[in-house]
């Protein structure tokens, strides 16, 4: 096959949603459809459990299955789909919004029940911010749920989505009777006794038609009649076009465990996703169809086995082809390295593989020389934009409490931030270390994993920070600027980059000290124009 046919032929998309809407599900459902496992429950859930087993072995579990899952790649009728796993605990967070660097589309499962979601609602806001497609799916509907337009209604205004209809249900929870296609204009009906089976299809190409009201009944018929003209008047058709450019979210209606409208979806999807797309760099705008390989590193997997200190780097293929055994220049480093084993991933494993293409990730041994947010190139001088930093939610300081193992604990601090675990800040003032996380289970993982791969041990001490802002003065040389230096110089911190940050400890003095050094910007996030 040319090198064009297989970039035109790939979806690298992820799913994202609130824990519990479905995605495990939907995500197995999907891979048996395209014939990569060949049974329910295959697919493991890498949602933290709390209760049965301690925190810690919790946090191992949950890691060796996120190593299986984070790439599930399969084929569909010609189309190669790799789907990257997005964990949907608050506290990996940031995990999400870096993977969601990596995809090129986005499906968003929707609990019928429970509508839109905290998790969701963050989620699917940076995917707005990045005009990334997205297709909706609401799940669960054969359970009692919310009515079908006030959910629109409320896709629409929390998530503040276009919303295109590409489906919709006839009744729901019990008197759930299948839907109606509108992509490919026929009903499909949900047959309770085969619900654990792949589903069969009844077409009925025309709403009109009378069968319809003897397959259903005259009630539901009319009822479904009358909607379906509403939903053709409240909202717009799908427009492609829209929809890639993140202006239009097409919806579908279904239920992942009962397999039921996730072909529909998985068709369209296949029809409609876009196929690997262009990217920004710090230098240029790269496309897919360049024939020289670049590529950047988007998330770090450490080896669960402390004696095999390797660790798993995952590079998704932005351009040109990735070949083993070929120099690549590692641009922060202006190092060239050498893959002899480039890992590929397939629906539950990874195998080596020669060659890989733009859209595709590949699993690189690592023993330390990468870090999240670096660029593979073939000797081009490219940084790729678009793995920032976001500011933490919680702030520790950490110590050392084992003062005969400060090498290993330095080593293990390093290594753990260039995976991403947290961030690290290193105080102006001081030299004093401070730890930043999205969630409070990441200290007890750093701790944790301190002590089991680095025999080092650490303490934590709070510390109250509001919000690390990196700094962007517009005047480096300005008086204003250094007035900002000399008064707020308990509060400034570098970050691992080397990049100034203002720790905030609360709303008011962030307000306080925009206003009283308006020439000094103070961003959110480590990427700023
Ligand atoms: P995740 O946290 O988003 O990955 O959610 P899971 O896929 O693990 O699903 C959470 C729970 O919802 C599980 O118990 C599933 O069996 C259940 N579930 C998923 N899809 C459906 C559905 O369509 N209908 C019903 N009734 N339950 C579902």
């Amino acid at each position: 096959m040319s090198f064009l046919k297989e970039i035109q032929r790939r979806r690298t998309f992820g799913i994202i949603s609130h824990p519990d809407a479905g995605k495990t599900t939907l995500t197995e459902k999907l891979l048996l459809f395209g014939g990569a496992i060949q049974e329910a429950g295959a697919v493991k859930s890498n949602k933290i459990k709390k209760g049965a087993t301690s925190d810690f072995m919790e946090i191992e579990r949950q890691r060796g299955i996120s190593v299986a899952t984070s790439v599930l790649a399969f084929e569909y009728n010609g189309t190669k789909i790799n789907i990257l796993d997005t964990p949907g605990h608050k506290d990996f967070a940031e995990d999400t919004f870096r993977t969601l660097t990596a995809v090129d589309s986005v499906i968003v499962v929707i609990d019928v029940a429970k509508g839109v979601e905290e998790q969701t609602e963050k989620l699917v806001e940076v995917c707005r911010m990045r005009n990334i497609p997205m297709i909706v799916f609401i799940n669960k509907l054969d359970r009692e749920g919310k009515d079908a337009f006030d959910l629109l209604d409320e896709v629409e205004q929390k998530l503040g989505l276009k919303v295109a209809p590409l489906s919709f249900p006839i009744g729901m929870g019990y008197e759930f009777k299948g839907i109606y296609n509108i992509w490919e204009k026929n009903v499909n009906l949900f047959s309770g006794d085969s619900r654990k089976n792949i589903e069969e299809t009844i077409e009925i190409s025309d709403l009109s038609s009378p069968e319809l009201d003897e397959l259903i009944g005259e009630k539901s018929a009319n009822t479904l009649r009358e909607e379906i003209e509403l939903v053709e008047g409240i909202y717009p058709e799908f427009n492609k076009t829209d929809y890639l450019e993140g202006n239009q979210q097409p919806v579908f209606f279904g239920s992942a465990l009962n397999n039921f409208g996730v072909r529909e979806l998985l068709d369209c999807f296949v029809e409609i996703a876009p196929k690997p797309r262009a990217k920004q760099s710090e230098e240029r705008l790269v496309k897919p169809d360049e024939k020289k390989f670049t590529g950047f590193v988007f998330k770090i997997h450490a080896n669960m086995d402390p004696n095999h200190r390797n660790r798993l780097a995952f590079v998704k293929i932005v351009s040109g082809e990735f070949k083993r055994n070929t120099p690549y220049l590692h641009v922060r480093n202006n190092k060239k390295l050498k893959f002899s084993s480039p890992n590929a991933f397939f629906a539950e494993k990874k195998e080596i593989v020669d060659i890989s293409y733009p859209g595709d990730i590949v699993g690189l041994q690592d023993t330390g020389s990468f870090k999240i947010g670096d660029t593979l190139t073939e000797g081009e001088i490219l940084n790729y934009k678009g793995v920032p930093s976001f500011s933490p939610e919680h702030f520790r300081y950490i110590n050392n409490a084992d003062p005969m193992k400060s090498k290993q604990l330095f080593k293990g601090i390093d290594q753990l931030m260039d995976e991403g675990v947290a961030q690290l800040f290193t105080l102006e003032l001081n030299g004093r270390k401070v730890i930043g996380t999205v969630g409070a289970l990441q200290y007890e993982v750093i701790q944790y994993r301190l002590e089991h791969e680095y025999g080092a041990k650490c303490t934590y001490e709070n510390l109250n920070v509001h919000k690390a802002c990196w700094v962007d003065p517009e005047d480096p040389k300005s008086d204003e600027y250094k007035e900002f230096l000399r008064v707020k110089q308990r509060f400034l911190a570098k970050d691992k980059q080397g990049q100034l940050v203002f720790l905030s400890d609360s709303p008011f003095s962030l307000q306080m000290t925009q206003q009283k050094y308006p020439s000094v910007k103070l961003h959110f996030t480590s990427e700023f124009e």
